[in-house]
């Protein structure tokens, strides 16, 4: 198969969508349920329909853009990836997975390829956390993983609801009604940058990802007394913030001490209440996440975690409450996704290793519904999530390719 991929376009299209944004070039911000995410999730519509694609969305937002097979009573086979981004992110970060699986479908039909299966291109609702706190929201649901009931109750810091917020953004529908059925997709890939340095140190063009490593979220509360910073004296204090920073320096000695490099545990919130210079915080909140790609060794920090919480508290007399906010097992990838992405690879001629996905992404979710697996991209000296995340045309034009052919292996 001789496929053409329009790299131009699909530059062009990168570019105009990170114009959807709270912040200013080359920053991108955009938040799930945004006036910019409703807008981009508008022009993506547009997109796929110029594509000949019939589009379709869940209660979620989560969207479907079809391109149907011929036998279409067998499982279709879905791409995708998301386009929200956390504040002052750049513009490849999932991006790069949904423009480039419209390019490789588009691709694919203009070389004359009619697909057995459907295809499926899916923009998830909400990977980032930074509105819910919760990950991969659109997947987790479709999944199954995530149930209805408790994503109904499920606000943002400003205390507005997932329900009214999907609602406003025009998703309406019950939340249950998510959930798809296995059997739905016969096979998921997703095409992602690698949000690390490997591909570029080892001069590779592909990483073909064989496991994803497993996220905990903790979400920590500590509660002590506040007052006067001029007249409360330091031997009565109870002091929450100083509470919360010996269990961020203990978040950190977790990670540490278990001495393998695949273990990272990270303190990124610190709500401090009342916030003022002159008043003793009486109240703080905190949001910790830890990784691993072995599930006990994972287990293990967010144990050591607890107890030291714990031991904290007793301490320094706080109240704590500690609630783990998800919890997910590592995915193992499909060895026949990866031995299509292989083949791909091959036959195109690219230099290809296979890899661990440290970072966690939507096909961790789909890995529940079908065989999945995911394809990687180089990107410059592995920064992502900031205004430089810079992955080059000639490397998306090589991961639009390996998605094309791996699609049309799947499909047929
Ligand atoms: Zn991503």
């Amino acid at each position: 198969m001789n496929l053409q991929i329009d790299s131009e376009k699909l530059a062009s299209e990168l570019h105009e969508l990170a114009a959807f944004s709270e912040t200013p070039s080359p920053s991108v911000t955009r938040i799930v349920f945004s006036e910019q995410d409703i807008a981009a999730r508008a022009w993506f519509r547009q997109k796929c329909i110029a594509a000949g694609l019939t589009v379709r969305e869940d209660a979620v937002g989560n969207t479907f853009a079809c391109w149907q097979g011929t036998d279409a009573s067998s499982g279709a086979v879905g791409t995708g990836s998301h386009i929200d981004a956390i504040p002052n992110a750049g513009r490849f970060d999932g991006t790069v997975g949904v423009l480039g699986g419209l390019e490789a479908i588009r691709a694919l039909k203009n070389s004359g390829f009619a697909p057995k299966r459907s295809m499926e291109l899916i923009l998830f609702t909400s990977e980032e956390p930074t509105r819910f706190g919760i990950g991969c929201l659109g997947s987790r649901l479709l999944s199954g993983v995530l149930k209805s009931e408790r994503a109904k109750t499920f606000k943002d810091r400003e205390g507005n609801s997932l329900e009214d917020l999907r609602r406003q953004a025009g998703f309406v529908g019950d939340l249950a009604s998510v959930e798809l059925q296995p059997g739905h997709y016969a096979a998921f890939v997703e095409l992602h940058i690698e949000q690390g340095p490997l591909l570029e140190a080892r001069n590779q063009d592909i990483g073909i990802v064989t496991s994803i490593a497993a996220p905990a979220g903790m979400r920590i509360s500590l509660t002590g007394s506040g007052g006067h910073a001029g007249a409360v004296l330091m031997r009565e204090r109870k002091d929450a913030f100083v509470g919360a920073a010996e269990i961020a320096v203990a978040v950190e000695a977790a990670a540490l001490c278990t001495g393998s490099p695949d273990s990272v545990a990270t303190t990124g919130i610190c709500d401090v209440f009342p916030g003022a210079v002159n008043s003793v915080p009486s109240k703080v909140k905190l949001e910790i996440d830890v990784r691993d790609s072995d599930l006990s060794r994972r287990d293990g920090m967010v144990t050591a975690i607890h107890e030291e919480c714990q031991a904290i508290a007793r301490r320094r007399q706080l109240e704590v409450t500690i609630e783990m906010v998800n919890s997910d097992a590592p995915a193992a990838c499909d060895p026949s996704v990866v031995a299509r992405i292989t083949n791909a690879c091959r036959h195109l001629g690219l230099t290809h290793m296979q890899m661990v996905s440290r970072a966690y992404h939507d096909s961790l979710f789909m890995s529940h519904l079908a065989p999945a697996s995911m394809i990687f991209i180089p990107c410059h000296l592995g920064l992502s999530h900031r205004p430089d995340e810079f992955a080059s045309l000639r490397d998306i034009t090589n991961g639009v390719a390996v998605l094309a052919h791996t699609l049309a292996a799947l499909a047929a």
